[in-house]
């Protein structure tokens, strides 16, 4: 069975964390697509292309491994993709409680599709772009939470 999943995000900015789930599902299935969210309703930091191009940069060593970008419904983007799985990642509890409302929201509009939550190594546990962001606007060192071709991006958009 060839196995397509899709991990979806904002990915605003992709960090470790992010990263380090995309190489557990990477040794997992046959063909991961790394779906970038439009996410319209956020106010993000970088444009949609900007993060899908940090996307497929920061995976090219990554060969089944690809990058699109997506806005409108996420059931709608893993149909077309034709994936099966849907993967997403696990933090917290507070994770878990948004998760756990969302995936429930996907099998009601698409039963067949499932749902695996992976979790992230411990020092990832509490790492979000949200944070990330956070600290680099303040001039804080985000180069130890970000792979470093994002972190020069994200130094770059901070000073402009
Ligand atoms: P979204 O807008 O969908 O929440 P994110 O880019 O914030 O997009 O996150 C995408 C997915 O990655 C979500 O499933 C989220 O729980 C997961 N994720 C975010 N940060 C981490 C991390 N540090 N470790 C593991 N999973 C994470």
């Amino acid at each position: 069975m060839i196995k397509k999943v899709v991990y979806p995000g904002t990915f605003d900015p992709l960090t470790n964390g992010h990263l380090d789930i995309i190489q557990r599902v990477a040794n997992l299935f046959d063909h991961v697509v790394l779906g970038v969210a439009a996410s319209p309703s956020k106010k993000t930091m970088f444009t949609l292309e900007e993060r899908v191009e940090q996307a497929i940069e920061v995976t090219k060593h990554l060969p089944n491994v690809s990058v699109k970008g997506f806005s409108g419904l996420l059931i709608d983007f893993v149909k077309q993709e034709q994936a099966d799985v849907l993967i997403r990642g696990l933090r917290t509890t507070i994770d878990f409680e948004y998760e756990f409302g969302l995936t429930n929201m996907y099998r009601h509009l698409q039963p067949n599709l499932e749902s695996i939550f992976l979790t992230p190594t411990e020092q990832y546990m509490f790492l979000s772009s949200t944070i990330v962001r956070e600290v680099a606007i303040h001039g804080g060192d985000i180069r130890s939470f970000v792979p470093e071709f994002i972190a020069e991006a994200i130094e770059k958009k901070v000073q402009s």
